[in-house]
């Protein structure tokens, strides 16, 4: 009798200590997910949230694959990416598709994930890394936010019984329905960026967009020590386009003039719509020769432009002022003042060039050097 209650007490003593066990870890858990999720929520771009997911979700689940799938129909993600300087491309575990058709195939509109070993008819497309060693059972949960796939959050393990059917995925389904918050969130701050920065009608960058950048790439011209060149660029006689051809004619002139400038410059040079029908491009590592010979370039083209628009031929010129920044030790609160100096110099040379008949660059040589040189 006294053995048979010894024997009872230390299994109910080993039943509580496991029970113990594993209200700790389970508590454990609860506080990094919260930490995880604090975390995430406090991620205020992109690229941060899309690195943190693919980082941290590992340690998370303790896991040998992680992959994010992002459904990216017009290209919108990518964009957004690419202005970042975010190399998305070779980032390993990143997919962006273009249709969400494998989300349809592989799970209609459920919010379920899709959870056991890995079938790769199914899961393939989903780890799509090739040099990667393919999990041996997977959790593929979706991303949904207002009925609408955003992606999937796709988790795996080299072992075969740590996903099976059945196994209880509100974890993961949480953590799913965070990642779809915050995905969206990031979107919407990122769209509105852009489009902020974005003049609608050209598709070129606005004037508040060069007046961020004009500072910035000041900056980088005193520290590399490298010249900074600005054209001011602006169609002749436009008022007498959108009088003789019609205003949507005059649309089409500014878009296709745009176009062109942008084709002209390099990747990293910045052209904004300054008002009307007036442009501003900055060149960086550009001397005043190198600007003048590019600004030329850009006259010329326009001017030999066979603009068509409703059978009617449109000939258009443009006049382009010059004006370069030479590095010099200028404090940095100068900044402001030098971009002013700069676009105004580069206006005046373009008043001249109008005086002098239009159709023309003319240079305004190097900006007014500050009393700290
Ligand atoms: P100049 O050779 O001296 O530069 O003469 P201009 O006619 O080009 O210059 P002016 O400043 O007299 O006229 C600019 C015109 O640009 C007037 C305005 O109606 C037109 N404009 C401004 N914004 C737009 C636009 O978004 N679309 C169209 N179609 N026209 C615009
Ligand atoms: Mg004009
Ligand atoms: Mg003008």
């Amino acid at each position: 009798m006294e053995q048979d209650i010894t024997t009872d007490l230390s299994v109910l003593e080993s039943h509580l200590d496991g029970m113990l066990n594993r209200v700790q870890h389970n508590s454990h858990t609860l506080k990094r997910l919260q930490n995880f999720e604090m975390r995430l929520l406090g991620l205020t771009s992109l690229v941060d949230m899309i690195e943190f997911i693919l980082c941290e979700t590992k340690a998370l689940f303790d896991l040998d694959v992680v992959s994010l799938c992002l459904i990216d129909t017009k290209n919108e993600i990518a964009g957004y990416l690419d202005v970042d300087n975010y190399d998305f491309k070779s980032r390993e575990g990143l997919e962006l598709v273009s249709s969400e058709g494998q989300w349809q195939n592989s799970f209609g509109l459920s919010y379920q994930p899709f959870l056991g070993s890995y079938q790769t008819t199914v899961c393939e497309q989903f780890f799509a890394e090739s040099n990667q060693q393919k999990p041996a059972s997977v959790v593929i949960a979706p991303l949904i936010r207002r009925d609408k796939y955003l992606g999937s959050l796709n988790l795996g393990s080299f072992h075969n019984e740590r996903f099976i059917q059945g196994m209880a995925t509100d974890f993961v389904e949480h953590i799913a329905s965070i990642i779809g918050i915050c995905l969206e969130n990031n979107l919407n701050v990122e769209t509105m960026r852009r489009t902020s920065l974005v003049d609608p009608l050209t598709g070129v960058n606005n004037r508040r967009f060069l007046e961020q950048r004009i500072e910035e790439e000041l900056d980088r011209s005193q520290r590399t020590r490298e010249p900074l060149s600005c054209l001011f660029l602006d169609i002749d006689f436009f008022k007498g386009i959108n009088d003789r051809y019609g205003h949507q004619a005059g649309d089409h002139v500014l878009t296709v003039v745009a176009g062109l400038i942008k084709k002209l410059l390099r990747n990293n040079d910045v052209l904004a719509r300054y008002g009307g029908e007036e442009f501003v491009a900055l060149l960086s590592q550009s001397d005043e020769n190198t600007a003048s010979e590019i600004a030329e370039r850009i006259r010329l083209s326009i001017a030999n432009l066979q603009l068509i628009y409703a059978d009617q031929a449109m000939p258009v010129t443009i006049s382009i002022g010059v004006a370069t920044y030479q590095p010099n030790r200028a404090l940095k609160k100068q900044v402001a003042e030098i971009a002013l100096q700069l676009i105004q110099t580069a206006d005046a040379a373009l008043y001249e060039a109008k005086r002098k008949g239009r159709n023309r660059v003319e240079s305004g040589g190097l900006v007014l050097r500050l009393e700290s040189e």
